[in-house]
């Protein structure tokens, strides 16, 4: 498959975006807790949390996986941190 991305490119499932993931270069890291996978970009932008209006898209993965959303005081929906 000529056109296919080279397998350490992954798309960010906050911003839809690709990302490189390995080797020696990770733009992203896995968040085991939501199953996804998010860029760099995407996480320290939203270091305080994400605005769930915002990211619908993550809303419902969550719901589907039946994985708990626990927004903070803000009302926001903190990433949660890697190792945790
Ligand atoms: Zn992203």
């Amino acid at each position: 498959m000529p056109h296919d991305k080279p397998k350490f490119m992954y798309d960010c499932f906050l911003c839809q975006r690709p990302f490189q993931f390995g080797p020696h270069v990770y733009a992203g890291r896995p968040v085991r807790q939501w199953d996804i996978i998010a860029c760099e970009i995407c996480i320290s932008s939203n270091w305080d949390g994400l605005v769930p209006q915002q990211h619908p898209r993550l809303i419902e993965h969550l719901k589907a996986k039946g994985i708990e959303i626990r927004l903070n005081d803000e009302g926001w929906l903190p990433i949660p941190p890697r190792g945790s």
